[in-house]
């Protein structure tokens, strides 16, 4: 094999994909001249560099990838309802505190209303009761 021929087929000796005489006649070859040992060494040093470049990463091990999904779990995770209930943001006192909040605010609200129409005059006293009923029925009273 001369040097024209070695370097046609240094791509497939490089990539295992020559068949055994004629791999065995380019190592030859190869053993015997500088100038395509030269070559075939940079070739293989390109080579190694662009497997490198494009191989997979190596998976994480075992251990570290389940320390992150607990970790991201952690920290992303949505809180329950309970948890929620539970943190700074919300305490359990404010639940009766702002119904009791509400209904006052609802009782003088009615109050003056009703204080309005009183002092308006629009409303006999008989009439007043009879709204009166009619508004404690509508709230179910
Ligand atoms: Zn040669």
């Amino acid at each position: 094999m001369n040097c024209s021929e070695v370097q046609k087929k240094i791509g497939f000796w490089m990539d295992k994909e020559l068949p055994e005489d004629e791999t065995t006649d380019l190592e030859y070859h190869l053993a015997n001249c500088k100038k395509c040992s030269l070559e075939a060494g940079g070739l293989k040093c390109v080579s190694g560099l662009l497997y490198s470049y494009f191989a997979e990463p190596a998976p994480p091990p075992p251990r570290l990838k389940d320390k992150m999904m607990a970790d991201f779990r952690k920290t992303h995770s949505k809180p329950t309802l309970l948890k929620r209930l539970n943190s700074n943001q919300f305490s359990w006192p404010m639940i009766p505190i702002s119904i009791g909040g509400a209904l006052v605010g609802l009782f003088l609200g009615a109050l003056a209303c009703e204080i309005t129409i009183l002092a308006s005059g629009f409303l006999t006293q008989d009439s007043y009761i009879d709204a009166l009923c009619s508004t404690g029925m509508a709230f179910g009273i």
